[in-house]
């Protein structure tokens, strides 16, 4: 998240919408800071996005500060007019919650319509796996993960959004970066 929050804070984004927002991990870093004027998080689980309204304290917000926050119940796979018009969009560790067949619309929806002049999405790097003690080799990190990529495929499918959509990316690891099998976390930042 301190990663997610500094290349936010680096693109210069005012206002920036966290897709996939969960219970509001970043949401209540960006609102502790006064760089974002205006943040939105949007999640398709109703029940998480009541956590969240819970743990930023929502309803006990002074009114200067909970004009500041929207929340949004929707999918990422569906184009939506709300999420157009911020400068910058975070998409942390959701991309791998998609069915693969749903990624194609998800791209469409974020860089297309959506289109904020920068993006900042990271997922788990798959390499890093085997460094998991209590994790079964082949297995996954999470139950709900559709897949998890190489460093190799995420590269590849961000030069492929990038290109196609008019957008430039940096990609770089998360976490202690490992010799063999990189960093825990790949962490991408598009910009127009
Ligand atoms: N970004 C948060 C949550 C990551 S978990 C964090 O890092 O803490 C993945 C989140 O993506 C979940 O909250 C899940 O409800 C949401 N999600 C999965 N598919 C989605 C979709 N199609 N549209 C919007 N949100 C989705």
């Amino acid at each position: 998240m301190a990663a997610v929050l500094a290349a936010l804070k680096a693109s210069g984004a005012r206002s920036v919408i966290d897709l996939g927002c969960g219970e509001g991990r970043l949401l209540r870093l960006l609102l502790a800071d006064r760089a974002f004027e205006r943040i939105c998080g949007l999640d398709v689980s109703y029940r998480s996005l009541e956590r969240a309204r819970s743990r930023l304290r929502y309803d006990r917000l002074p009114p200067r500060q909970a004009e500041r926050i929207t929340l949004l119940h929707g999918a990422l796979t569906y184009r939506d007019k709300r999420l157009e018009g911020f400068d910058a969009a975070a998409v942390v560790e959701v991309i791998e919650h998609l069915d693969p067949p749903r990624l194609a619309a998800f791209e469409r929806v974020l860089f297309e319509y959506a289109r904020p002049g920068c993006i900042v999405l990271t997922t788990p790097n798959v390499e890093h796996n085997v460094r998991y003690a209590g994790l079964e080799a082949g297995k996954l990190r999470h139950g709900d993960h559709r897949f998890e990529w190489t460093r190799a495929e995420f590269q590849s499918w961000a030069d492929r959004a990038a290109e196609r959509f008019g957008y430039r990316v940096a990609i770089s690891g998360v976490g202690s970066d490992d010799p063999e099998v990189g960093a825990p976390t790949q962490l991408a930042v598009f910009r127009r």
